[in-house]
């Protein structure tokens, strides 16, 4: 059985979207402060590192969170590698020499290369690809960016297919590690109540466990 860790080490330089919450950890209480105990707080926007979008992030009706269930996070989920320029978006003929093999498909761009360094110029999908891939009876996609849409977009035309066709979604993953096939996904997000998002500890199971 090999594991593969698909999430970024979260910490102080992990990148952000400019503007947003950037992570904090605070120390409270300290071994190295004479104290009886290591105890710290965090601060950070939810959508660092590996993390799942949940639908009331990107659109008016949508729900928190804590009310999206467990299967779409957790089961079969096929890898895929592209050869993409940075800002290219994922289209329908990148893929048809490639058949959806599970569920959840998660695509390897390689457009965002270093989870310490912000870069606007990282692939997303185009909304066309999403309908296709749920048309497929898939139910979750993944990312190796920090956006399923451009950097720039303010329509963000992809989130409102994943809203549409109710799709779940991860991203910033990292995935350049991985060969493309078939895994067995755990990305569970925690029960934040109400919340647009959650980090998730994301890792993909070759083999039984
Ligand atoms: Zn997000």
């Amino acid at each position: 059985v090999k594991y593969f860790e698909i999430s970024p080490l979260i910490c102080e330089k992990t990148a952000i979207f400019p503007g947003d919450q950037s992570f904090e950890r605070k120390i409270a209480l300290d071994f190295k402060a004479g104290q009886h105990l290591l105890l710290s707080s965090i601060s950070t926007t939810l959508h660092i590192g590996a993390h799942a979008d949940s639908s009331s992030h990107y659109h008016k009706n949508g729900q928190g969170i804590d009310k999206r269930e467990i299967k779409p996070y957790l089961g079969l989920c096929q890898v895929i590698h592209l050869a993409l320029k940075g800002r290219e978006q994922i289209q329908i003929s990148h893929l048809k020499n490639t058949e959806i093999l599970a569920p959840r498909v998660v695509f390897a761009t390689n457009t965002f290369p270093d989870p310490n360094k912000w870069q606007d110029d990282f692939a997303s999908f185009s909304p066309e690809v999403l309908n296709w891939l749920a048309d497929q009876n898939v139910i979750l996609v993944g990312i190796d960016t920090p956006s399923v849409d451009p950097s720039d977009s303010k329509s963000l035309d992809a989130h409102q297919v994943l809203f549409n066709r109710n799709l779940c979604v991860l991203e910033g993953l990292v995935l350049s590690h991985v060969p493309a096939g078939v895994y067995t996904l755990i990305a569970l997000p925690l029960l934040i109540a109400g919340a647009d998002a959650s980090p998730v500890r994301a890792i993909l199971i070759d083999g039984q466990i």
